[in-house]
């Protein structure tokens, strides 16, 4: 029987796959396990720690004061809100379109969020933002989310007139800029994921940066450094510690030695890495721009982005449809996430599921925009060919399915 020649092609690849750590990382990280010291404190006898190393490697990168590693991007946004001052009760603007773990962040710091609307290409909505800013509230904790940034010119002028701590969460722009500026120098605070599905493959991770000498002092020893906090890689003077140390708790959301030695070897990869990407997503994007009723976000030219995704909306098709295309190319190997699904799946939730901050908040624009939006990873290593074979995919499921329900 020769059925593999009549059946649809399939794609041979997994588009859940992470970045590999490159060799130099894992033989760091063994040299550490046989030396033991897998804590980034200690009263050593020389030696330094190797998260320090990671936090003056980052500063650098980025081109800022301080950076304060910990054990994931929700623990630096956590952090951060307290460092900015919140409050329990305050409230927090967020994006309404974002991950789990930054209205969490919120909840954990007893701030009530405040979504902001979202709407094209994910970006949040400039005049909710506006009024929402207007109304009061103490930081925004704004999310790039799926990498999308949205006009960082409007964003900080809004933050600034109203008194709102700017935070940024960067777990989807680790590399990117807005108009020739790194995204993450923007607000008072920025934070990073080194989460493996992320642009740097530790396993789990955060970093937060900030150019405020307070700011640092406060976030390291919130995150767990005991008095121990100048063996930070950037710490601030002494005298700003003094400030702070009695007056700070220890939350203990401090990074291991190991994240750290994986990550290291890849910061220097980012710009490398960022390039790649954005050549996958140029191709795809032009391939799924010819698929009918397939819409791509706009990106405005001042926005640098490190797409290790792509969204588009599948426009003018009901929800049962939009099921059956995608299952349709799940059935030929192409993993497309919908988060306008009704219950959530996977990494999917959005603000409706999230009914432990009260009252739900009216967001018609934001669901306009989710009820059609679709997700699909961009695994580094996805090869030209396989672009073509997932856009052929994409487009047969369109058109077959479209045409049944019409
Ligand atoms: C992954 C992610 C985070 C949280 O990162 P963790 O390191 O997993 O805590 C925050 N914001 C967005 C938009 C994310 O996708």
């Amino acid at each position: 029987m020769n059925k593999g020649s009549l059946d649809p092609p399939e794609l041979n690849k997994d588009l859940s796959e992470p970045v590999s750590v490159p060799d130099s990382a894992m033989d760091r990280a063994v040299e550490i396990m046989r030396s033991g010291r897998l804590f980034r404190y200690g009263e050593f006898k020389g030696g330094s720690s190797e998260v320090a190393a990671l936090e003056r490697e980052f500063a650098d990168y980025m081109a800022c004061r301080y950076a304060v590693a910990m054990n994931s991007c929700g623990s630096t946004m956590f952090v951060a809100l307290k460092c900015a001052g919140v409050q329990p009760g305050d409230k927090v603007l967020v994006n309404a379109f974002t991950l789990a773990p930054v209205p969490g962040a919120i909840e954990h710091a007893g701030a009530q969020a405040v979504f902001v609307q979202c709407r094209d290409a994910c970006r949040v909505d400039l005049e909710d933002l506006e009024h929402k800013a207007r109304a009061g509230a103490k930081a925004f904790l704004m999310s790039h989310m799926r990498g999308h940034i949205a006009d960082m010119d409007v964003v900080t002028d809004i933050c600034g007139r109203h008194g709102v701590v700017l935070i940024e969460d960067c777990a989807h722009t680790m590399g990117a800029k807005w108009d020739g500026r790194p995204s993450g120098s923007f607000g008072a605070m920025a934070c990073f994921s080194l989460q493996t599905f992320k642009h740097v493959n530790a396993g789990e991770g955060g970093i937060l940066i900030t150019d405020d000498e307070d700011m640092a002092a406060q976030a390291i020893l919130y995150s767990g450094s005991y008095m121990l906090y100048a063996q930070n890689g950037t710490a601030p003077a002494e005298q700003v510690f003094e400030r702070h140390k009695y007056m700070t708790p220890n939350f203990s959301m401090r990074m291991q030695e190991l994240t750290a030695a994986l990550a290291r070897p890849q910061i220097a990869m980012l710009d490398d890495r960022a390039a790649h990407w954005r050549e996958r997503y140029d191709l795809l994007a032009g391939l799924f721009s010819e698929i009918p009723r397939v819409e791509i976000p706009q990106r405005p030219d001042k926005e640098e982005f490190v797409p290790s995704s792509i969204q588009f909306s599948l426009t003018g098709l009901e929800a049962t449809v939009i099921d059956e295309v995608l299952e349709a190319c799940g059935n030929r190997g192409v993993d497309i996430k919908w988060f306008g699904r009704p219950t959530p799946a996977g990494f999917t939730s959005t603000w409706e599921h999230w009914n432990y901050v009260g009252e739900s908040q009216p967001l018609p624009e934001t669901a306009r925009m989710i009820a059609a939006l679709c997700d699909m990873r961009i695994p580094l290593e996805l090869t030209v060919q396989e672009c073509h074979l997932i856009a052929d995919i994409l487009g047969d499921a369109v058109r077959q399915l479209g045409r049944k329900f019409q």
